[in-house]
């Protein structure tokens, strides 16, 4: 059944969320947000930002989509999505102002007495669901009968943003209370999908754990790696066979030059920081950030060894998204490894095909101190060495051939045809434990 659906914030996860709900459901979605450009773009049928399959989404869709700055709009709707950023704070704990504020410009709107259900599918923790209820009591709205509330948290992966709402793994939906349980059951009737109904703080803390898991498998492997990297052992021939039990899925085993992302590096500062908050001791998830922090030093240290230093040489830094398929550079490990590289005296040259603009706003620091390449071709003509921090489709494509006599290529994503590089004769070829 179509229902009236709003979205606050059109970020990855809103305007997606929005387009499928259009799409799988037929709901009718009302995307609200506080920048009037990205209402434009998405007005236009198009999207706010780089995302594989979201103009088209969007487009397709649009008779059911609107756009608007104006909160008055929600009126008419079951049911208001909050989709805000939940960016970490300085001391790594989850910066709530966008929820709440959200909340705040909902709220004069939402008081006449018909029943709406809010939920949060921003990455919130967990107790976050009663704060979010309490401050719609304070304004003597009554649970279950003025309004409803739900914890629905999103797994999508940017870059596969598109499909993974379209196809979700599962659905996690926690209520507060039984009205709302009815009306999310609706809302996502059309997904066939498993659906897991739950309350709201566990739906909360199963986002935060997923997210940990998946940052820890990178970890793990990365620390494994730099063993193998001393042994002359394949990481990845190692995890493909550890993989084959079936207690372990191979997915996020591979690794490299550690993650990055607007999720994994805050989620997993975030719960650490509620364990700090109830004075439980972690040491691991702290590790897995630890890890992440020193791998693209590992790899500065490996290309040190191969190019016999790197003062005054050039180095070529392939991609600066946080991964293939997006423009996003929140968190990218192309900081840390470029600022590294310039510390160890060496010029560098980078490229990447949609994230260049991006990455010098975000890192003016470095940005001001990097050469911008037009091209890939142009990147590897003017470098002694090559660094691939992200997996382009035209990066995986390059052969020996593409690259100059005896240049030197950190390989951090194993994007290249491994066998071919190790045995070609024209250039060196390194990996990050293969
Ligand atoms: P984003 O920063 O891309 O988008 C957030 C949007 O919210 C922006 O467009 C911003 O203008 C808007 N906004 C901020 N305050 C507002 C307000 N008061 N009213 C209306 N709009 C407002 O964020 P994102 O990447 O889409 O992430 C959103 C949430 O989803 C976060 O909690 C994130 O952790 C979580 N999440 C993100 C991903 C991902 O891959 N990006 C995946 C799963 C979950």
């Amino acid at each position: 059944m179509a229902m009236k659906i709003s979205v606050v914030g059109t970020g990855y996860v809103g305007a997606v969320t929005g387009a499928t709900f259009a799409e799988v459901c037929g709901h009718s979605v009302l995307f609200v947000d506080v920048i009037k450009d990205k209402v434009d773009k998405i007005r236009s049928g198009k999207a706010p930002f780089y995302e594989p399959g979201l103009d088209e989404l969007l487009s397709k869709n649009r008779d059911k989509l609107h756009a608007t700055t104006d909160f008055s709009e929600v009126r008419d709707s079951d049911a208001i999505f909050l989709c805000v950023g939940t960016p970490p704070s300085p001391d790594g704990s989850v910066d709530l102002s966008q929820v709440f504020s959200a909340v705040g410009c909902i709220l004069p709107y939402i008081q006449d007495g018909k029943f709406r259900v809010i939920v949060t599918k921003s990455t919130v923790p967990p107790t976050t669901g009663e704060k979010v209820i309490k401050r719609l009591e304070q304004k003597g709205l009554v649970l279950g009968r003025d309004f409803g509330y739900a914890s629905n948290p999103e797994f999508l992966r940017e870059g596969n943003a598109v499909h993974d709402s379209l196809h979700p793994d599962r659905i996690v939906v926690g209520c507060a209370d039984k009205k709302t349980e009815d009306v999310m059951k609706k809302i996502y009737s059309s997904f066939q999908c498993t659906k897991i109904f739950t309350d709201v703080r566990t739906a909360e803390m199963i986002k935060y754990t997923a997210n940990a898991l998946l940052a820890t498998k990178i970890s793990f492997a990365n620390e494994i790696a730099r063993l193998c990297s001393r042994l002359g052992v394949d990481v990845y021939h190692v995890m493909d066979a550890v993989a084959l039990d079936h207690r372990v899925n191979r997915e996020f085993l591979n690794a490299g030059l550690g993650f990055g992302g607007s999720c994994f590096p805050k989620d997993v500062k975030g719960l650490i920081s509620l364990f700090e908050n109830m004075n439980i001791p972690t040491n691991l998830l702290s590790s897995v950030l630890d890890v992440n922090e020193s791998q693209p030093l590992f790899g500065i240290n490996i290309l040190k060894e191969s190019l016999g230093g790197l003062s005054r040489r050039t180095v070529g830094v392939i991609g600066l998204s946080f991964k293939e398929n997006t423009d996003d550079v929140r968190e990218t490990r192309a900081y840390p490894l470029i600022k590294g590289i310039l510390s160890e005296g060496a010029r560098v040259v980078v490229y990447d095909p949609l994230a260049s603009e991006n990455f010098v706003n975000e890192y003016p620091d470095v940005g001001q101190k990097i050469v911008l390449a037009k091209s890939l071709r142009d990147a590897i003509d003017s470098s002694d060495a090559i660094v691939i921090h992200t997996a382009w489709d035209e990066v995986k494509r390059l052969s020996p051939n593409s690259f100059k006599e005896g240049q030197v290529i950190l390989d951090g994503r194993r994007a290249l045809d491994v066998e071919k590089f190790k045995n070609s004769d024209k250039v060196t070829y390194v990996g990050i434990g293969w």
